[in-house]
């Protein structure tokens, strides 16, 4: 028996990082899994390995989710989940940001949320209630210099959870959010966030430098998590996808609109000695 016999659920942002933790995990545990993302290779491969259906979804597009929400109920005759996961991450002081900017993470991670819930609200009422997560971050409980956009969108992101929770209680379904300190994924790593990273023809022609250069990156994030988190180290997508199963299988049966830090301690306090 798996935690999600006979659910159907979707998972934004799943050809990657832990939106894909979290479909392989639903998966496993029995649930239907709809992978949706705009990386459409990568979310197809993992679909496919995973024996999901993938969706090309954009998340800040409302005909998208009107499309992923239909093709869930065709495929699987229901829809009772969803995991609100796709975000994207700028770096920038608030002073700096230009409103363009802005308004692209608002998009995504605010907007998109927004969408997810708006959008799958009346197919979890005709299941007879279901459950969404909202995938929040630490920054959605305290203020981060250089990622003020971000921070504004997670923060957001618990106030639609709560009120969320409020509004559809009375449909039998649950809306909680998963808060996440420093996960290991693309995007705490920029050099896997593009694509097509700058080539160094100079470290391309001597590989022992190349890797020299990758062993010191490595090297001095784990200092750095060391020294920033009680737990001394980042944390694995595969952890966050453990708590989002918590929260969308009924071992969660009494628990909604609420935030649920997973950060190793970092949320818990200054250490001064
Ligand atoms: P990631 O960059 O590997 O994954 C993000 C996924 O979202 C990617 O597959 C990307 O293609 C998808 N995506 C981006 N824009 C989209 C859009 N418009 N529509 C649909 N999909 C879109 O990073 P991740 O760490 O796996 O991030 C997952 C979630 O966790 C995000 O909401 C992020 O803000 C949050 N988070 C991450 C961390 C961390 O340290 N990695 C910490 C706290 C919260």
């Amino acid at each position: 028996m798996g935690k999600l016999d006979g659910r159907v659920v979707i998972v934004t942002g799943a050809a990657r990082g832990q939106g894909e933790q979290e479909a392989r995990l639903f998966r496993a545990e029995g649930a239907e899994v709809v992978v949706a993302d705009v990386l459409d290779d990568r979310g197809k491969a993992v679909a496919e390995e995973i024996g999901a259906l993938y969706v090309h979804l954009d998340v800040g597009e409302e005909a998208d989710w009107q499309a992923a929400v239909a093709a869930a109920r065709t495929a699987y005759g229901r829809l009772d989940g969803l995991v609100n996961n796709a975000g994207i991450l700028r770096f920038n002081t608030l002073t700096d940001t230009p409103l363009d900017e802005f308004m692209q993470v608002v998009r995504v991670n605010q907007v998109g949320c927004f969408l997810g819930i708006k959008s799958v609200a009346a197919a979890l009422t005709e299941a007879g209630g279901g459950t969404i997560v909202n995938t929040a971050s630490y920054t959605g409980l305290t203020g981060m210099a250089a990622v003020g956009t971000y921070t504004a969108t997670k923060h957001a992101v618990l106030g639609l959870t709560r009120v969320a929770a409020l509004e559809l209680a009375g449909a039998g379904i649950r809306v909680n959010a998963v808060c996440p300190g420093a996960i290991d994924t693309a995007m705490t790593n920029p050099a896997l966030l593009d694509p097509e990273p700058e080539r160094d023809p100079e470290r391309e022609r001597d590989p022992e430098r190349e890797r020299d250069a990758e062993t010191e990156r490595d090297r001095s994030s784990e200092r750095l998590y060391r020294r920033l988190v009680p737990l001394g180290r980042i944390g694995r997508p595969e952890e966050v996808a453990r708590l989002a199963l918590f929260l969308t299988s009924r071992d969660s049966s009494y628990i909604t609109g609420q935030p649920f830090v997973i950060d190793g301690g970092w949320l818990a306090g200054v250490s001064v000695v």
